[in-house]
């Protein structure tokens, strides 16, 4: 059995993880991944308030499917 470690913490991933086009993150920096897409462009390059958004661009995606 194989260990999947995450490519941006190196943790080490239980699961699966989540797989980028060049990474595998775990959960948490997955999470982060997705919100600073659209964070820096919404915060103007700060990282620490684009962390802050990804919990916005989570609800921003889930308003558009329902
Ligand atoms: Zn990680």
């Amino acid at each position: 059995m194989s260990t999947t470690r995450c490519s941006q913490c190196s943790r080490v991933i239980r699961g699966a993880g989540h797989r980028t086009a060049t990474r595998t993150l775990c959960d948490d920096c997955f999470a982060t991944y997705q919100g600073l897409a659209a964070g820096m462009l919404a915060s103007g390059g700060n990282v620490r308030r684009s962390v802050a958004t990804a919990g916005w661009f989570k609800r921003l995606i889930g308003r558009r499917k329902s």
